[in-house]
């Protein structure tokens, strides 16, 4: 007999081994795509695989979407609320105070030195004030302890940047919150402007 930190008084290591298969069983579930058997914690729908697909067809359908409606003026006046919206939030969020708070002053430092001063798009090098330490789902979406988790932060160039800001417009709050890196380097980099 032993104690284990979490499970308690234990017969066996066989015993111990079970609960634990057991409770990781209980933590994961199948993708829910037709046919695919990866598991997949219980919080996630799909595999990160199927995730994506799903994704890229949502955002495409989304530009068709758009595309269409620049074609109407009833579709134009939308788009450009739609705009006007996310920039007034855009504004807000540059004038609240954070970007000059200590915390994010140490933070962004620290976000430079650990991608050692490389944009995360292309990998180039560049000089310190010519990055942006960018929030990947922007940072209205998040809580105040999310604001500042470096998992969530990368460098951007300007360019970069402006461009990341342009899409996110055209994107609505449940796309940009599951946006992931891969995402957006896909459609940042370079070879595609
Ligand atoms: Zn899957």
């Amino acid at each position: 007999m032993f104690i284990d930190e979490k499970y308690g008084l234990m017969s066996s290591y066989e015993e111990l081994a079970i609960l634990k298969e057991l409770d990781n069983k209980m933590r994961a579930h199948r993708c829910a795509e037709i046919g695919c058997r990866e598991l997949i914690p219980l919080r996630w729908d799909y595999c990160d695989k199927h995730y994506q697909l799903r994704m890229q067809k949502y955002i495409k359908a989304k530009q068709i979407s758009n595309e269409t409606k620049a074609k109407t003026l009833r579709g134009q006046r939308e788009l450009a609320e739609q705009t006007k919206v996310y920039d007034k939030g855009r504004r807000y969020e540059l004038h609240d105070g954070f970007y000059q708070s200590k915390q994010w002053t140490r933070v962004s430092e620290f976000v430079k030195q650990r991608d050692g001063y490389c944009d995360a798009i292309d990998g180039n090098l560049w000089d310190k004030g010519d990055l942006i330490v960018d929030h990947i789902i922007p940072r209205r979406l998040l809580s105040k302890s999310e604001q500042l988790d470096t998992e969530n932060l990368w460098l951007l160039t300007k360019r970069q940047h402006n461009h990341k800001t342009a899409v996110e417009s055209k994107l609505n709050e449940n796309v940009l919150k599951h946006a992931g890196r891969n995402w957006w380097i896909n459609v940042l980099s370079s070879s595609k402007v």
